[in-house]
């Protein structure tokens, strides 16, 4: 085969003319031979089964049958007619349905001789029906199969008007085979197809398209599949192995005096075995001489403070700065306070800069970062600003990742010549399978165990009309000496009418809850910083014993007195929003409650949202549900990743495969870091390919 076949502009493939190429081209994105033939069909649809009318069942989808009409009639309706067939086979009877194209249908149709027929199956009123059924007699069946497995690729309404039909792109691809006379060169190693007993490439091509059997669809999916996910895990674990071996990082190897002073006299609390693993993993690498880069998840209360706090002595004691950067100004005026309180007993000096710092104290903070005197600096984006500059920052620590972006990060990378370490911490669980395909580049540390004496926080789902009985719990805790959360949803594009429910909710809270016995606090967005620091200073010193709030306060607020967190509308929520906003509650000891409220109206993703709240804490179950309900694409901060193209894999669904493919990728790499070995000159080709494209399924001319 000539070796530019497959970059063949697709205009030149028989069938295809001028109108189809732009259609193709427009609609699919299929510019050259090499898009169509990794233009994988979505579905297959399976005839290789037939049913017999007693085997169908009240779940049965698409079906197919041997059978013979016995009879024909038309039956009256209030809308129009239809055309009912009655059907038979040697062990029952059913119906075939038709609403239109009646006359076409009656003219052609051969009473009692056997047909084949297909159709989505439906029961109603104790009969079994097909409606529109496709249909063949059973001796032209006999004589035309071709593939028992017919493909079905996805298509647009606009190809479809225009005549570019399932069956259309059947037969473009046939004659593409046709042209290339079905060799295709193999992307994978030898060995590897060996070892694994993978189908090779040229026959997977071949039957992802016209499937021989069952089986050799599933083989040559299974192939895809891996390789897809092969040479993406490739990918991410050379930019790893690069990153370790290009990018010197500072050494920290003293563990030093302030490390071993807080450790030994000023730990608060015993670290949990979680924690205690977690910052071994990170001490380890600050003490070799690559760069750390690192993701620490973490489910909210889990304790990443502390860690963030024994990684910054650790620098400390090296000669070096360190940063902790947060979200939202409250979050970082609350790191602030907290750290400033665990590190009272240690000569070191920690500042907070912020977008409302003043101008005089903002140009004290830079001189004392330039002059090396200021040790941690706590900080939203301001850190970021150029005019902020460091003597010789040693440990950047991003909160709560997935509100910056990558870009971002990298701007902490320019502040000095050698790139600081990074230390992502994330309470937001990333799916480990998610994880691994994400942030492949980075390691990742996971506390997966709460302090102890937590007490689960009790989560229950109430309708609105239930409000009166909310309304007196919320009281009984009140009287209790607790505090609550009433959170309402806030979504930018209905930001107005959001603001109105908020307000609306606030004026029947402060009517139900009437001062002075009750003191309410509010946040929201519409609000100024200053005030919003107010109110919010309020509760958290206990002198409002309510507080209503938007989102906001979704992130990382910690008062621990507050057990009762009451989420509006919780059906507007994404999962991991509601369990976000249930970790401010159960910080403290006693039992803590979340109440989910939502109109009668759910939808089935809405009540598995709910379901899954109320069965489970645990954060990284909940992160699995949600990745299944929304898919990979939507799960927060993920939509830049192209990582997630996938063509053929699905990285929930395909878990096992993903994990060989990684443990195959590491397993080669470490055996031929280089990609010199003539065994594995197919994988630096297809590498370099893939760089070239930018994507991973144009490589394979
Ligand atoms: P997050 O992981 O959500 O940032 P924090 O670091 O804010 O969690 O910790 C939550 C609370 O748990 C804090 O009040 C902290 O003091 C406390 N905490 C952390 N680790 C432990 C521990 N090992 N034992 C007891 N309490 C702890
Ligand atoms: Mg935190």
């Amino acid at each position: 085969m000539n070796p530019n076949f497959l970059n063949t502009p697709i205009d030149y493939l028989k069938r295809v003319g001028p109108q189809r190429a732009t259609l193709l081209k427009q609609e699919l994105g299929i510019h050259y031979y090499k898009d169509l033939i990794n233009f994988f069909p979505n579905k297959y649809i399976d005839k290789t089964n037939y049913y017999k009318i007693n085997q169908l069942h009240r779940n049965s989808a698409e079906v197919q049958i041997v059978g013979k009409i016995v009879h024909l009639k038309m039956v009256e309706q209030k809308r129009g007619k239809r055309l009912v067939a009655t059907f038979i086979d040697d062990t029952g009877e059913m119906e075939l349905v038709w609403f239109k194209g009646h006359k076409w249908i009656k003219d052609s149709i051969k009473l009692n001789t056997p047909y084949v027929v297909y159709g989505k199956c439906n029961w109603f009123n104790g009969t079994f029906s097909l409606p529109h059924p496709e249909m063949e007699l059973l001796e032209d069946h006999k004589a035309s199969l071709k593939t028992a497995m017919q493909p079905v690729y996805p298509s647009t309404e606009k190809l479809t008007k225009m005549g570019i039909t399932n069956r259309v792109m059947n037969q473009l691809i046939q004659e593409l085979f046709r042209e290339s006379g079905g060799k295709f060169y193999d992307t994978l190693p030898k060995y590897l197809l060996e070892e694994l007993k993978l189908m090779n490439k040229a026959e997977s091509l071949f039957n992802i398209h016209f499937p021989r059997t069952t089986q050799k669809l599933a083989q040559a999916q299974y192939r895809l599949k891996f390789e897809e996910l092969f040479y993406i895990q490739l990918q991410l674990i050379l930019k790893n192995l690069i990153r370790k071996q290009k990018i010197k990082g500072y050494t920290f190897d003293q563990v030093g005096v302030l490390f071993n002073d807080f450790y030994a006299n000023h730990l608060p609390f015993d670290l949990t075995n979680a924690q205690k693993r977690v910052i071994k993993e990170i001490r380890k690498d600050l003490g070799s001489n690559a760069q750390m880069n690192r993701l620490l998840q973490g489910d909210v209360g889990s304790g990443k403070t502390i860690v963030a706090l024994l990684s910054a002595l650790l620098a400390i004691d090296n000669g070096f700065q360190a940063c902790i950067m947060a979200p939202t100004e409250i979050l970082a005026t609350q790191h602030y306070n907290g750290l400033l309180e665990l590190v009272e007993k240690l000569p070191i000096n920690i500042r907070l800069l912020t977008g409302s710092t003043k101008t005089a104290e903002r140009k004290e903070i830079h001189e004392a970062l330039l002059d090396g005197s200021l040790h941690i600096l706590i900080g939203t984006h301001a850190i970021l600003e150029d005019k902020v500059q460091f003597n010789n920052l040693g440990l950047a620590i991003i909160d709560e990742q997935h509100r910056f972006g990558v870009a971002q990060r990298a701007k902490l990378w320019h502040k000095n010549d050698i790139p600081p370490h990074v230390l992502v911490m994330t309470a937001t669980p990333i799916p480990r399978t998610l994880a691994m395909s994400l942030y492949g580049d980075l390691d990742i540390s996971v506390i997966d165990e709460l302090p102890p004496g937590r007490k689960p926080i009790k989560t229950v789902h109430r309708y609105d009309s239930n409000r009166l009985k909310v309304f007196q719990f919320i009281r009984d805790e009140i009287a209790l000496g607790r505090q609550v959360y009433i959170v309402y949803p806030l979504i930018q594009e209905s930001e107005t009418l959001d603001y109105k429910d908020l307000m609306d909710g606030y004026e029947s809270i402060a009517r139900d809850f009437p001062a002075p016995k009750y003191q309410i606090s509010i946040v929201h967005g519409q609000m100024k910083p200053a005030d919003k620091d107010v109110e919010m200073e309020r509760f958290v010193r206990g002198e409002t014993q309510i507080m209503v709030a938007t989102t906001v306060i979704e992130v990382g607020v910690n008062v621990p007195n507050a057990s009762v967190m009451i989420i509006e509308s919780a059906e507007r929520f994404g999962l991991s929003q509601l369990h976000q906003l249930r970790g401010r509650v159960g910080r403290g000891a006693e039992q803590s409650y979340c109440i989910l409220m939502t109109s009668h109206k759910l939808s089935d993703d809405s009540k598995t949202r709910l379901e899954t709240m109320v069965r489970t804490n645990d954060g990284f179950e909940i992160a699995e549900v949600d990745l299944k309900l929304r898919g990979p694409g939507d799960i927060m901060g993920t939509q830049q990743s192209g990582v997630l193209n996938l063509r053929i894999a699905d990285i929930v669904k395909d878990n096992d495969i993903l994990k060989a493919a990684r443990y195959y990728a590491m397993k080669l790499l470490k055996n031929d870091p280089n990609l010199r070995l003539e065994e594995n000159k197919v994988v630096l080709n297809t590498y370099k390919k893939i760089q070239a494209n930018k994507t991973i399924w144009n490589y394979i001319s």
